[in-house]
């Protein structure tokens, strides 16, 4: 536990002290109270000013004239470099930062799920070492206990080192992933004193369970949609409000799919501490994606959902109705995709985009729905960074915030979105967006510049709480 202390609050780790102090100069800063043209003064790895500032002697500028510098944006949902079940995940920490960094995402949370026999301090272990030395993003840790009853004296103990957020599954029983509603319940009246918030992937298992499945054409990825229908997410997310309202425990719902269950959401703010978020492929894809001989590509789950629920989602989004945007990054192989094509129970569900969230949300509520990058700092780094529990650290661009800027040019030229490094399918096939990013600094110290990614002496990435 030394070291999640250590690492969990700010000190040396946190900046390097070697490192020259930096200029961002002339470009317009989308700070937490709006947009402004202003030079912003990085020194020790966090932000010292912003203003109107003249470069001290010896200090780095970069020119950010008629660019964006907005705050490093956060993917707060990421699957990789880890097994999930019998799979290999096909991105890993170097491969899935390097994308990430290169559209301006600056910090990646992870999953540690607990295996059989280990302790939770283990399984935290077992991930950071994964991290560790290895991610050219920082990273933090969402943690899945699966024993029962979860050991309150080490979780309390994670929690006051700021391992603050934890996520349970109403479904996946196989995977020994399930949670009854009863022990939901009992687990959020435990955290809310705590002051850690509980994500939820919300799909009822009995609804799912009572699907007839007898009729199924396996080889029919659109199938999957039928066995994991809208009212099973919609069914568990009434039930997890409720929890949250009666127990006063924070809850985050996560990949949230359906616009039944965003609705559901909206209604709840005024009684649950409650919020959410979706992926981009629930906005920008439809079951139709399903369709054809290489449809169990695009199996996830929850699954892709047909043309007028995607297009309630995508009015949801521009409303503002989700806190936040994440990937739910699951990249496999092409391998291990294709070798269940005949069969899509033996599929491995999950779809990469770790490489596309900045540039597809980019184009779709800036470009297509004319909200300004103010909205992208709110849902891809000041929300996520909420939501983590390392608000105004991350997330910020503020006088003693890390000094995590993306200095964008978004206006061109074209290139193609790209999801993933790794060995396996493009979610976005086609897709282009106009997001270019000039420069990149974590923690004040160069990861791109002038477009092109800085090859470090070692990764830059740090572990945080
Ligand atoms: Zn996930």
């Amino acid at each position: 536990m030394g070291e999640v202390l250590k690492t969990g609050v700010r000190g040396p780790g946190s900046g390097d002290r070697e490192q020259p102090d930096v200029l961002v100069r002339g470009g317009t800063v989308w700070t937490p109270e709006g947009a402004r043209a202003a030079d912003v003064r990085i020194s020790g790895g966090t932000i010292a000013e912003i203003g109107d500032l003249a470069p001290l002697p010896g200090e780095r500028v970069i020119d950010a004239t008629g660019l964006h510098v907005l705050p490093g944006m956060i993917d707060a949902h990421v699957h990789a470099d880890d097994a999930i079940g019998p799979y290999e995940l096909a991105d890993t920490f170097p491969t899935a930062s390097e994308l990430a960094l290169t559209t301006g995402v600056t910090t990646l949370a992870g999953f540690v799920t607990q295996r059989p026999g280990e302790t939770l301090t283990a399984a935290v272990e077992r991930c950071r070492a994964r991290a560790r030395g290895r991610s050219r993003c920082d990273v933090r840790f969402h943690l899945t206990p699966t024993a029962w009853p979860w050991p309150w004296d080490e979780v309390e103990s994670l929690v006051a080192a700021g391992c603050t957020t934890f996520k349970l599954y109403t479904t996946y029983r196989e995977a020994g992933l399930f949670t009854s509603y009863e022990r939901l319940a009992a687990v959020m009246e435990r955290l809310a004193p705590l002051g850690a918030r509980l994500l939820v992937h919300c799909e009822d298992d009995e609804v799912l369970r009572a699907v007839d499945a007898s009729a199924l054409d396996p080889g029919d990825a659109h199938e999957h949609g039928r066995l994991r229908p809208e009212a099973a997410e919609v069914a568990a997310v009434e039930r997890v409000l409720d929890l949250a309202a009666r127990t006063g425990c924070p809850v985050h719902i996560v990949h949230v799919s359906t616009a039944d269950a965003v609705a559901r959401i909206a209604a709840a703010r005024s009684r649950a501490a409650v919020t959410c978020e979706t992926a981009p492929h629930y906005l920008l894809l439809t079951d139709a994606a399903l369709s054809g001989r290489n449809g169990h590509r695009f199996l996830c789950t929850p699954p892709l959902r047909a043309t007028a629920t995607r297009a309630r989602l995508e009015a949801d989004a521009a409303a503002g109705a989700f806190d936040l945007f994440a990937t739910d990054h699951c990249a496999f192989t092409k391998a291990d995709k294709d070798a269940g094509r005949d069969d899509i129970r033996a599929v491995p569900s999950g779809v990469a985009g770790v490489g596309a969230l900045v540039p597809m949300l980019f184009e779709l509520l800036v470009v297509r729905h004319h909200l300004g990058l103010g909205e992208l700092a709110t849902r891809l780094a000041a929300n996520p960074a909420k939501l983590l529990g390392i608000y105004p650290r991350k997330g910020a661009i503020a006088a003693g915030s890390d000094a995590d800027l993306v200095v964008v040019d978004p206006s061109g030229p074209r290139r193609p979105v790209v999801s993933t490094l790794a060995d396996a399918y493009e979610t976005y096939p086609g897709r282009t967006t106009t997001w270019n990013v000039r420069h990149v600094l974590l923690r004040g110290e160069a990861v791109v510049a002038d477009g092109a990614l800085v090859e470090p002496a070692r990764p830059t990435g740090q572990l945080l709480a």
